[in-house]
């Protein structure tokens, strides 16, 4: 990741949990750079993402030690080719 981030632009990607992986350890919440994902309700307080501060960095993705975060297209009718 470099440059700049902001939680105002449109992003062309955005994050999907899959919650059958997440153990809830957080370190996605602390990695965001716009505090994007937020601890949700209940427990475990799986993470939840605010849609409108994400920029698409995908910085969680990399953290997330159980591969429990996916890459997804922020429009999905728009022909995006998405990171495996
Ligand atoms: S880093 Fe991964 S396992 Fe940890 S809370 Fe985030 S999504 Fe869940
Ligand atoms: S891709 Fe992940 S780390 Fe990057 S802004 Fe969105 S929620 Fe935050």
């Amino acid at each position: 990741m470099s440059g700049p981030v902001s939680g105002t632009g449109p992003a062309r990607l955005l994050v999907e949990l899959r919650p059958e992986r997440c153990t809830a350890c957080g370190c996605c919440l602390v990695t965001c750079p716009t505090r994007a994902l937020r601890a949700g309700p209940g427990r475990p307080a799986l993470p939840r993402l605010l849609a409108d501060r994400c920029t698409g960095c995908l910085a969680c993705v990399e953290v997330c030690p159980r591969d429990a975060l996916a890459p997804v297209p922020a429009d999905p009718g728009a022909d995006l080719e998405v990171p495996a």
